[in-house]
């Protein structure tokens, strides 16, 4: 595996340096610096979402034919780098990486026809309705009923019972979401796949405030909730088949761009404060946990680069992911300890209003310490959502020592 740029790689990365140095602007790019989660909200990551559409840019990852760009798996992750080192706000991944994928797959021309150009136009905003209240790690228990009715109406399902954790559920005009139409047999088994609308009646949703003190998250409750069955992706009982599918891209991406760009504001930060009159930066023991952060965090794209050649060479990367997901929200994780260490009191004042992008309330504290707890907090769950740590762990055990 060569790891230096080729001439046509570092063509590349000039051309997207240029592009983002003028389409990117100073309130997106505050948007990207100031958010403490991966879902940035829509009115900036939609603004953006334009933005690289206009140019074509929007969707590295799909195939020429329905709006990809074409580029190979190091100009993906070139561009990747470079949004990251830009403070670019990240788009939502529900519709471009998650169900978009999974509708090329699985969907009959029509859907394509329909959902594929929304989907990169930022004309819809999914969520994803997964979880629910007793069916987490263990998806395949899930227990949301969908009754097959035939009247005047057509053919539909109707749906009844609840998801929960929904992210930006409360902002989404549509969700792919996974219903029982068989209760016998193998749980797998009896799963559909199913796309509707949001504001179909009988769809109620509420939010769950997190610790942070922000509103990411909900539950959605369904009442009698008439959806037809030409929303239906993939055949009746062989939902699974497409969830499984969906979940390989929910992990997929780079992280160590963006854990890189955190290290850095990191360093930046520990510049600015002292300890004992020194700067904190220059303190032994301090510089030996960042150390050991950045060493992990060279690790992590060192794996990043061996899945991208698996890739391109057209082979499965194996246990990789796994051990991707598992390292770097751990990564993530430490570096935000690190952060509410060097903000240190500053850390703990409560102060949404001066996280606003674009508002001129002035923070307490100095203006590098804003994010450190929500990021914090925030962040504490990207150990458990898009398959658990431990689950991740129980999965490269089994295909690395084969228990
Ligand atoms: C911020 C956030 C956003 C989310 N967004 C969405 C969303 O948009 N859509 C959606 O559908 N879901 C979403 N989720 C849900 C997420 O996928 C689940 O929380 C996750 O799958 C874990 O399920 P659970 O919460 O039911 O925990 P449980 O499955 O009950 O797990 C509890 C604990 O037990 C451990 N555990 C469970 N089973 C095993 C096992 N077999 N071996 C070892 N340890 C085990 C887990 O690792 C965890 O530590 C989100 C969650 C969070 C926190």
């Amino acid at each position: 595996m060569d790891l230096n740029l080729s001439a046509r790689d570092l063509a590349f990365r000039d051309e997207v340096r240029a592009f983002l140095s003028t389409a990117l602007t100073p309130r997106l790019a505050e948007a990207g610096r100031l958010v403490t989660s991966v879902f940035v909200e829509p009115r900036y990551s939609l603004e953006w979402q334009k933005i690289l559409h206009a140019k074509g840019w929007v969707a590295p990852g799909w195939p020429v034919e329905h709006g990809g760009t074409g580029w190979d798996e190091m100009q993906r992750d070139i561009f990747a780098a470079e949004c990251a080192r830009a403070g670019a706000p990240s788009l939502s991944p529900m519709g471009l990486k998650m169900v978009g994928p999974c509708i090329m797959g699985y969907g009959s021309p029509e859907q394509k026809a329909f959902y594929l150009p929304r989907i990169l136009a930022g004309e819809d905003y999914w969520c994803q309705g997964y979880s629910e209240p007793g069916a987490g790690s263990d998806l395949a228990s899930l227990q949301m009923r969908a009754d097959s009715v035939s009247d005047g109406d057509g053919d539909h399902y109707v749906l009844n019972g609840s998801k929960i954790w929904t992210t930006h559920a409360h902002h989404a005009n549509r969700m792919f979401c996974l219903v029982r139409t068989n209760f016998e047999g193998k749980p797998q088994q009896g799963i559909t796949f199913l796309l509707l609308e949001m504001n179909t009646p009988g769809i109620e949703v509420k939010p769950i405030i997190t610790l942070a003190g922000e509103h990411e998250v909900n539950q959605v409750f369904f009442d009698n909730v008439r959806v037809p069955k030409s929303g239906r992706l993939g055949a009746e009982n062989d939902g699974w088949t497409v969830a499984k599918y969906l979940l390989e891209f929910e992990r997929g991406g780079s992280a160590a761009p963006g854990l890189k760009v955190s290290l850095s504001r990191l360093k930046a930060m520990a510049a600015a404060e002292t300890s004992d009159g020194e700067a904190l930066l220059n303190d032994v023991h301090y510089r030996a946990r960042l150390a050991e952060a950045a060493i992990l965090l060279d690790a992590i794209e060192m794996t990043e680069h061996r899945v991208m050649a698996a890739l391109s060479g057209g082979k499965n990367p194996g246990p990789a992911s796994s051990m991707l997901k598992t390292q770097s929200t751990e990564a993530m994780q430490r570096l935000d300890e690190l952060a509410i260490e060097t903000a240190a009191h500053y850390a703990g004042v409560h102060q949404p209003e001066a996280r606003e992008p674009g508002g001129n309330v002035e923070p307490i504290g100095p203006r590098h310490s804003l994010v450190a707890m929500p990021r914090y907090l925030n962040n504490r769950a990207a150990s458990i959502y898009g398959g658990s740590n431990q689950i991740q762990r129980d999965i490269m055990a089994r295909l690395l020592l084969r228990i």
